[in-house]
């Protein structure tokens, strides 16, 4: 059996649901369907999870929520509509969203509930249309599947427990559509994962059932070489390693949520990336191994906004505890950090730069002065990270010099070199203004 994941284009109106359900009708082993929120229509269009946020922050602050609730639920009614699905599938969605709006509980917990509401209103959507379509097919609820997350609202994780329930899924017969982005705690409280979460649920669903192959539909033909609204038609990527695409999901490749792979990697599942409006494209296959292939580098990933915390020292290598002093003052302010290169007198921190208020930035130069008395501490912003993703690339000659020539020929200044810390990338700092160039540079470097 196979577990199809439809992203929010997907699902973005009646005319795309039509094409999900005629790839889920084609191959009888696709059983076990999750869903995202409908997405944006167009490039100009909302997606129904930020409206859902607006809507938990609007009632947060006090400020009207009725044309908001009404944006929401006039998507959902056109899609009804054009499905020609009873009434009452809407009025459940608008019962759920106003029962939401009226309990009594944090802002965090209310949130996460809201938000979650996309997902469930695609979920009993196509598991009606599926049925009116004369398919066996029902609507699971998360909690029924046995998506078990920790505590931590907006941002949760899937717990071990979760596989044994969702196995026994495996039993139930028909066509199963289950919500993607939430789960629930031991407790029974309702939590999301973070944003495009959706891909975690169906990679934790594909683990549990053991499934032959889990199904990532998307809007684009395949997972590309480099960002294409960088690099003009970059070259498709046939196949990859989950290691490689951690890495290039991580850094900017937004196909795929970078936490998603690991539940499909530990339970040896590959995965294919495919096209909702072009199945028959063959898509980019992720899996354990790949066979050598001449070429060692298969991606290039970018992504911007983030800084570096800067701290020189004389004789830093010789002073016991100095990183540790340095990483707990960043925990003390609860920011983690994103790559640590370091020198024998200095240490950069990578940071992203959403998480260093200016007013966290105040005080963690501050105790670093108090407690690690350097000599310099600088924070350096808008920065862009660049990292070169390949397994081959450390047993290949050369491919450092290639990529950092690529760069300089462009006219950008590295700031910073971080290779080696990770078998499968190499990655570059530059400043975020000369990433463009930087990228197209390195594309024509490695795959023109
Ligand atoms: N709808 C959620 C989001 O927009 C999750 C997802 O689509 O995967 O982040």
């Amino acid at each position: 059996m196979k577990v199809a994941k439809f992203g929010g284009s997907s699902v973005a109106d009646a005319h795309q649901l039509r094409k999900v359900a005629e790839i889920i009708r084609q191959d009888p082993e696709r059983k076990f369907i999750v869903v995202s929120a409908p997405g944006k229509r167009s490039t100009t269009d909302f997606k129904i999870t930020d409206k859902l946020i607006q809507l938990a922050n609007a009632q947060e602050n006090g400020k009207p929520t009725e044309e908001i609730v009404n944006t929401i639920l006039q998507r959902f009614r056109g899609i009804t509509a054009e499905l020609e699905l009873p009434s009452v599938i809407l009025t459940e969605i608008e019962g759920t969203i106003r029962t939401v709006l009226e309990r009594n509980e944090t802002a965090a917990r209310k949130m996460d509930a809201l938000k979650s509401t996309g997902e469930d209103s695609s979920a009993k959507i196509l598991s009606a249309y599926l049925q009116q379509l004369g398919l066996q097919a029902a609507y699971i609820n998360p909690k029924e599947a046995g998506i078990l997350v920790s505590n931590e609202p907006g941002n949760a994780k899937m717990l071990p427990e979760s596989y044994a329930k969702i196995h026994a899924l495996r039993e139930k017969e028909g066509i199963m559509v289950i919500p993607g982005f939430f789960g629930y705690t031991l407790e029974g409280e309702l939590v999301t994962f973070s944003r495009g979460g959706s891909d975690i649920t169906g990679s934790i669903v594909a683990a549990g059932v053991k499934a032959a192959l889990y199904e990532n539909f998307t809007d684009v033909d395949s997972v590309f070489t480099v960002n294409p609204t960088i690099v003009n038609h970059p070259k498709e990527i046939k196949t990859l390693t989950y290691k490689e695409m951690r890495e290039l999901s991580y850094a900017g490749f937004s196909v795929f949520h970078d936490e998603a792979l690991i539940p499909a990697f530990r339970a040896g599942i590959p995965v294919e990336v495919k096209n909702t409006n072009n199945p028959e494209a063959t898509g980019t296959r992720i899996v354990s191994e790949k066979k050598e292939t001449e070429k060692c580098v298969v991606g290039i990933a970018s992504d911007t906004g983030f800084c570096s915390l800067y701290v020189s020292k004389y004789l830093m290598n010789r002073e016991v505890g100095f990183g540790r002093k340095l990483l707990q003052i960043l925990e003390e302010e609860g920011i983690s950090f994103e790559h640590a290169p370091s020198g024998i007198d200095d240490l950069s921190v990578i940071i992203r730069e959403s998480k260093l208020t200016p007013e966290k930035e105040d005080n963690i130069i501050k105790k670093i002065h108090e407690l690690l008395n350097p000599e310099t501490v600088t924070i350096n912003r808008d920065l862009a990270m660049i990292m070169v993703v390949g397994e081959g690339l450390m047993s290949t000659l050369g491919v450092a010099q290639r990529a950092a020539t690529a760069i300089t020929e462009a006219d950008v200044n590295i700031e910073m070199i971080n290779q080696g810390s990770s078998e499968v990338s190499m990655m570059f700092g530059i400043e975020s203004e000369g990433l463009n160039r930087a990228l197209n540079s390195l594309y024509r470097a490695f795959f023109a």
